[in-house]
Formats: C-alpha cells, sequence, structure tokens
C-alpha cells in the first residue's frame, strides 16, 4: 500500500496550557515513532491550509469566524473548560481541516492508497455550532462533507474508536443517511452521548464499552456489530476518527486495548475498503494521552495501513 502522511508545524502550536494533556508532546510523539526507518516508505506531505469556506461545509460561518476571533494574542482563552485557544489555535486548527481535506483530494485521485494525518486539535467532539473537548472544528466530518460534495461520492463512511464517543460527527450526520457513523467508546462517560439507542436515520452504530473492557469486547463490538453494518452500508470511502486513549495505558480512560487491538481493527477496515471503495481510507488523530502508549499505537495503526 502507498501510504499518505500529512502534517503540519502548526499543529504543535496549539498549546492549551502546561497542565492541559492535549499537549504538542503528543504529537511530537507521534511524529517521533513514525520517523523510525520502517516509515521511511510514508509519503509526507505538508497540509495546506482549509479555506474557511470548506470549514464551512459542516459549521456555520459566524461560528467559524467566532473561533477564529476568540484566538488570543497572547496567553489563554478558555472556550469551556477543557477547550483552550492560544495564539497558534487557529492556524493549527486550519491545518487540521486541511490536512484531512488534502488527504481525501490526495486518495480519490489515486496519488496513495490511504492517509493518515498527523494533526491537532482533535476534531470529534465539535458539533456543528459547538468547540468542545478539545476540538474546535470536525476534521473528519469535514473531509467526509468533501468527499460527497467536491468528489461525487455518494456514501462516506466514519469510524471512530477513540475512547470517547463522537458526539460532534454523531450530530452532524445523524440525519444524513449517505453518512454512516459508528464508534466504540467508554460507556458512561464524556461527553455522555453514544447510547446503542441512538441510531440516527438508521446511519448511526454505537457500541458502549463497560470500563475495564480490552481486546475480546472491543473485537466483538466490531465482529457482531459495527463491521457487518458497514458492509450493508456499502462505503465509497471510509474516514477514521483515530483516537488512541482506549489504549490500558491511557491516564484519562478506563479500556485495556494494546496495540495489537489498533492493528486488528485497521486490517478489518483495510479489508472492507477493498471489497468496497478501492482501498480508500483516511484516517485522522484524535484522542491518546500517554506519550509511549500513543507513539506505539498510532505507529501500529500506520504500519497497518502501510501493509497490504
Ligand atoms: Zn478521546
Amino acid at each position: 500500500m502507498t501510504t499518505l502522511l500529512y502534517t503540519h508545524d502548526a499543529c504543535l502550536k496549539h498549546d492549551p496550557g502546561s497542565y492541559h494533556p492535549e499537549s504538542p508532546a503528543r504529537l511530537r510523539s507521534v511524529l517521533a515513532g513514525l520517523s523510525q526507518p520502517e516509515f521511511a516508505e510514508l509519503k509526507r506531505r505538508e497540509a495546506p491550509r482549509a479555506a474557511l469556506d470548506e470549514v464551512a461545509r459542516c459549521h456555520p460561518r459566524p461560528f467559524i469566524e467566532a473561533v477564529l476571533a476568540a484566538v488570543p494574542q497572547r496567553g489563554h482563552t478558555a472556550l469551556d473548560p477543557d477547550t483552550v485557544l492560544s495564539p497558534g489555535s487557529g492556524e493549527a486548527a486550519l491545518r487540521a481541516v486541511g490536512a484531512v481535506c488534502a488527504a481525501v483530494d490526495a486518495v480519490i485521485a489515486g496519488e496513495g492508497d490511504n492517509a493518515f494525518c498527523a494533526v491537532r486539535p482533535p476534531g470529534h467532539h465539535a458539533e456543528a455550532d459547538r468547540a468542545m473537548g478539545f476540538c474546535l472544528f470536525n476534521n473528519v466530518a469535514i473531509g467526509a462533507q468533501r468527499a460527497r460534495q467536491k468528489h461525487g461520492l455518494e456514501r462516506a463512511a466514519i469510524i471512530d474508536f477513540d475512547v470517547h464517543h463522537g458526539n460532534g460527527t454523531q450530530a452532524i450526520f445523524e440525519n444524513n443517511p449517505h453518512v454512516f457513523y459508528a464508534s466504540t467508546h467508554q460507556s458512561h462517560f464524556y461527553p455522555g452521548t453514544g447510547a446503542r439507542s441512538e441510531t440516527g436515520v438508521g446511519n448511526i452504530v454505537n457500541v458502549p464499552l463497560r470500563q475495564m473492557s480490552g481486546s475480546a469486547e472491543f473485537r466483538r463490538a466490531y465482529d457482531e456489530y459495527i463491521l457487518p453494518a458497514l458492509e450493508d452500508f456499502r462505503p465509497d470511502i471510509i474516514l477514521i476518527s483515530a483516537g488512541f486513549d482506549a489504549h490500558r495505558a491511557d491516564p484519562l480512560a478506563q479500556l485495556l486495548l494494546v496495540e495489537d487491538d489498533y492493528t486488528w481493527i485497521t486490517e478489518r477496515l483495510m479489508a472492507a475498503a477493498a471489497r468496497h471503495c478501492e482501498d480508500r481510507i483516511i484516517s485522522s488523530l484524535e484522542g491518546g494521552y500517554d506519550l509511549d502508549a500513543l507513539a506505539s499505537s498510532a505507529a501500529a495503526h500506520v504500519r497497518a495501513l502501510m501493509t497490504a
């Protein structure tokens, strides 16, 4: 497989504060892991800055402008207790959206089979008109809409294995039968959404996992519920909200995944992409807060993406 890697230095300059878990060190850690010799074949590309019209595929213009206007000249501005802006946050957020959009374009154009976007801030908690949970703009949701609206793909699937439910992505697409959203996440946990009963217009599959669930429960959720539903949906492209905070070492959550689980789910999604959509997968970094586990888990995911 030819795998593209999109990132930008600006994504290191969003700094919500020295005690904030969503730190620039996370991305440095991921990139250090992906600089090992086994990743030499990655096609590395600088993420462009997304145009505001691009962000507007999923967010109202006044919301976009309000977020960018809140970016401080110095110090910090909190949009909510978790979601904090620093002077570099606006540029970082636009590069994060730009990475996913450029990756969608490149994979559809056949410049690579799949792509990983090593970006921050993450996106899956961002609702159409609300930044929250460390997220400003919903990078993956915007990428899905670009694939449909710019490239004319009919059906986009988003798979979210971050330990938190992607309330933003679900809210954006819960009435849109052309976008499938499936999530595994820790139950009774931030942000409180993602019950099994939340099924949208038949396009949403949520599988909450109890605290201390591990590989067996995670894989069963995909084998029994999510992968069969994805198969029925017949996606024209698959996007992944790739959070690695369900790892057993993660300090923010209580699931017990290991690196091999990220290899496993990546391989299963690649098999679905091979059957339905010419291998097209665009994956984008969401959470993951233990720096070592994040680096090794992201490496396992990208290693699998690179392997036919
Ligand atoms: Zn998360």
